[in-house]
């Protein structure tokens, strides 16, 4: 199926020779090289009828037509494309004025949503240089003045240079199926290469949050970060403090909730780019080993279940990425006396209320959160009716689950997790045994001994 492709890398033209032999900067590369048809695997039956529609709909009114992004970057690498952005030279007026079912959107980065039932493609106008002959006389405005700054329209050319890393700037065209590369993202798509276009360290000052689609392509494609792309990560990471915490939000969902979970994180911990998105969590990690080692379960778990296309909650994982700094404020609070459940939901406020200055989490997510910790101070409790009514929570699974993963990873001593396993599984009768073990277990009695204890402790100085 690639062979075409390959063997446009491997017997280049001459003057593709050329300039793979020399050392020309992505950003100097002004004309594209175009790969026909026949020297590439890119086909129109990778491509959604959607998105056919919209480039030949463009295509007929006499603009340029492109797909560009991370579809083209997928079928070269033979996986299946997602979703397709498309990028011609017709503004976002007139894009919208081609399709009834378009939306505009954005104001500081206007583009066009395309809707075709639950498929949406999205439609951007060639964007030219932030710096460009407009630029002085742009910076003079204020709120305008950057509006405008980020739709300067420009070529296909401008466009190209624009874009993050040499693989997402890679263009087919519809007028003829040709693929055009203005960055040399063919050769580093064949060599497994994350590039960025320009300098690595002035692409990063402009947006700093490349540095974390780098680790999330890397860690998705299996490709390699380029050393003069990686060098500058590691000191520009606390530029993401810059970076509104809803914008992070979206990016944290990408990294974690995409199958390759684990390797991410391991990327960006190396990068120093967790402790940005996380810094209690990774203060965490930095006191206690099960901490780190409980966000690695959650997120092995999450992988293992997109693998295996079973549904995933972020508020799962963002209930292990915070539980070990919730857990060490209730602790502290229920050693100045306050009871075990209040503490909890202390703690958990004081948390989240911290962590939303760095990423939003949305209510939908941020409530299930809490109530898979609150049920963590639940779970031990399960005399009379208790665990007949913690067992019926909806959101009791989650929550077991954390658990289980807490004794994995050391927090706990197992014991707990596998009560509640028999306890799920047992008919009446086991449950009723399982039960009277915990009336007459000192050990397992949780919630009654703790109370006893904390009494003395609330005249303790
Ligand atoms: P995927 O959709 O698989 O996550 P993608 O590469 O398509 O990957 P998008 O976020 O959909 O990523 O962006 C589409 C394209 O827009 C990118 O391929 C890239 O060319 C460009 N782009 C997106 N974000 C940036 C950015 N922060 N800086 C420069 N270019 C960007
Ligand atoms: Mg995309």
């Amino acid at each position: 199926m690639f062979k075409g492709f390959t063997r446009f890398l491997h017997n280049p033209g001459e003057q593709l020779k050329s300039l793979l032999n020399s050392p020309v900067e992505a950003s100097e590369a002004l004309s594209p090289r175009i790969i026909p048809r026949s020297e590439h695997p890119v086909s129109r039956q990778q491509i959604s009828d959607a998105a056919l529609k919209v480039l030949y709909r463009l295509n007929s009114a006499g603009f340029g037509a492109f797909l560009v992004g991370g579809c083209i970057r997928d079928a070269l690498l033979g996986k299946m494309p997602k979703d397709f952005d498309v990028a011609t030279n017709a503004t976002p007026e007139q894009v919208r004025d081609l399709f009834r079912n378009s939306r505009m959107i954005g104001r500081r980065f206007r583009i066009v949503h395309v809707r075709f039932g639950r498929e949406v493609i999205e439609v951007t106008t060639f964007r030219g240089k932030p710096q460009d002959e407009h630029g002085d006389h742009i910076a003079q405005q204020s709120d305008a003045g950057l509006l405008l700054r980020d739709n300067v329209w420009g070529n296909i050319e401008e466009d190209a240079l624009r874009r993050d890393f040499t693989v997402n700037a890679l263009y087919y065209n519809i007028a003829d199926f040709t693929i055009h590369d203005f960055a040399n993202g063919a050769r580093d798509i064949k060599s497994r290469t994350l590039r960025l276009i320009g300098d690595p360290a002035t692409r990063y000052r402009e947006d700093p949050v490349r540095m974390l689609r780098a680790v999330r392509f890397a860690a998705k494609l299996d490709f390699t970060i380029d050393p003069a792309t990686e060098a500058p990560m590691f000191d520009l990471a606390p530029l993401l403090l810059q970076i509104p915490p809803a914008r992070l939000f979206d990016e944290v969902l990408k990294l974690f909730m995409s199958g390759h979970g684990l390797i991410t994180f391991r990327l960006l911990s190396h990068y120093n780019l967790f402790g940005m998105l996380f810094p209690e969590a990774e203060e965490a990690m930095a006191d206690a080993a099960w901490a780190e080692e409980l966000i690695e379960l959650a997120l092995t778990n999450t992988d293992k279940r997109i693998a295996e296309d079973r549904p995933v909650t972020p508020a799962f994982l963002l209930a292990a990425f915070l539980w070990a700094p919730v857990a060490h404020r209730q602790a502290e609070l229920e050693r100045e006396g306050m009871p075990a459940i209040p503490a909890l939901q202390t703690a958990a406020q004081e948390v989240v209320s911290r962590q939303l200055e760095h990423t939003s989490i949305p209510k939908r997510f941020g409530m299930p959160m809490r109530e898979i910790w609150e049920l963590q101070t639940r779970l031990p409790m399960r005399r009379g009716k208790r665990a007949f009514q913690t067992r019926e929570h909806p959101r009791f699974r989650a929550a077991y689950d954390l658990l289980l993963l807490r004794e994995q990873a050391g927090e706990l001593p197992r014991g707990l997790g596998d009560w509640w396993t028999a306890f799920q599984q047992g008919d009446e009768h086991e449950q009723r045994r399982l039960l009277q073990k915990v009336g007459s277990d000192p050990a397992s009695q949780g919630d009654r001994r703790r109370k006893k204890r904390r009494k003395p402790r609330k005249t303790d100085p």
